[in-house]
């Protein structure tokens, strides 16, 4: 595989606390991991620092605007044939409850299903959505293009974390809305890095919000909170929180996170973090014994299978399968990804497995059964818990 030949570095800048405006920082975690996207392969190199001051904890320095553009723009959206990681009814519970109205608009939409836009449509009038990503096909590509002060409900589901200026990104937001709507935003919950690691991992986080710090960033954005809720959001590992146009104007920073309470929900995440890595070794050694006899599968071209194999000199009789066309090129030449209905005999042939889609686990299991009788060995491979 010739992952590490043509990469482009993602361009950094030091950056200040966005809460309180420090810039003593404590380096919790520092990695560099290569990303694919469409086009072409980057670089990022990502040290995760906490405020001493406030307990905010972000990647700093921080990717540049540009780069983090370029790197989206062309990025894998979410496979259309794919099923969505959300629960709809989670997100439209919240929507009926405190932001009915006309006007919607979605910042970062490409993962919207079919049935999440249909429900949106039958509540609201007028929908609009802002995405950069080449593929998918937003009614806007630029936040600056919706008219201000219109919007009754502005929704930012899993966005703020991938944005480097994440107060400058809210007080955009508030811009939109009505003098009586309402933001609503969607984050990981750094106090569950612990549990599940998944968001803590993603090398495009760089902000990683408690509620708490998710207040502070709001209120210098001149939002106010008006609801936030764990079970209520529409992933289990994040928190969803509903703001409103703040009625008086401040500056001055709250107390947020003690920064030695933060470091431990990093900790705890980082030792999880550090398990999975031991599952990927553990996997490697596998596939390395099985492939001096048979065929090995792996299941999905993604995050979880990048891992497996970089850095890692790959056993010839390794094959990887994945239902998204796309996906073809994904490992730049070597393996080239098949699509399942290509791989039959290869599937038939394997003797271990490995599945780098928990979600997926079952309808992948279904399909190889359904093309092939022998017994073979599964292993998951995934950071999602
Ligand atoms: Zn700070």
């Amino acid at each position: 595989m010739s992952l590490r030949n043509d990469i482009t570095e993602v361009g950094r800048q030091d950056r200040c606390c966005d809460i309180c405006g420090s810039s003593l920082w404590a380096k919790v975690w520092s990695y560099s991991r290569v990303a694919r996207a469409r086009s072409a392969a980057f670089l990022w190199n990502v040290d995760v620092v906490i405020c001493l001051r406030c307990g905010f904890c972000c990647v700093s320095p921080v990717p540049t605007e540009n780069s983090l553009l370029e790197y989206y723009s062309g990025n894998f959206a979410a496979f259309s044939g794919q099923s969505v990681d959300y629960s709809v009814e989670k997100r439209l519970g919240v929507l009926d409850r405190f932001a009915p109205g006309e006007r919607y608009v979605e910042i970062g939409a490409s993962s919207n299903n079919r049935d999440f836009l249909k429900a949106l449509r039958s509540r609201y009038r007028n929908i609009e959505t802002v995405e950069v990503n080449d593929t998918a096909s937003p009614t806007v590509r630029r936040v600056g293009e919706i008219e201000r002060g219109l919007a009754d409900v502005v929704c930012a589901y899993f966005v703020l974390e991938h944005v480097g200026k994440p107060v400058e990104f809210l007080g955009e937001c508030a811009s939109m809305l009505a003098s009586t709507g309402r933001l609503v935003v969607e984050v990981p919950d750094i106090r569950h890095y612990g549990v599940d690691p998944v968001a803590l991992r993603l090398h495009e986080h760089v902000n990683h919000f408690s509620p708490a710090t998710l207040v502070e960033v709001a209120r210098l954005a001149g939002l106010d909170l008006v609801f936030s809720s764990v079970d209520d959001c529409s992933r289990s590992f994040g928190f969803v929180s509903v703001f409103r146009l703040s009625v008086s104007s401040t500056t001055q920073f709250l107390p947020v996170d003690p920064p030695d309470v933060v470091k431990e929900w990093i900790d705890r995440g980082l030792e999880l973090v550090g398990e999975f890595y031991s599952e990927r070794d553990a996997c490697r050694k596998r596939i390395a014994e099985a492939s001096l006899e048979n065929r090995c599968l792996i299941w999905g071209a993604n995050s979880n299978s990048l891992d497996l194999f970089d850095g890692w000199a790959v056993p010839e009789r390794v094959v990887v399968v994945d239902r998204d066309p796309r996906k073809r090129d994904f490992f730049f030449g070597e393996p080239v990804v098949m699509e399942p209905e290509d791989a039959i005999s290869c599937i038939r042939e394997a003797g271990i497995v490995i599945i780098c889609s928990r979600r997926h686990r079952q309808e992948i299991e279904d399909y190889i059964e359904g093309v092939s009788d022998e017994k073979k060995t599964i292993i998951v491979l995934d950071i999602n818990r």
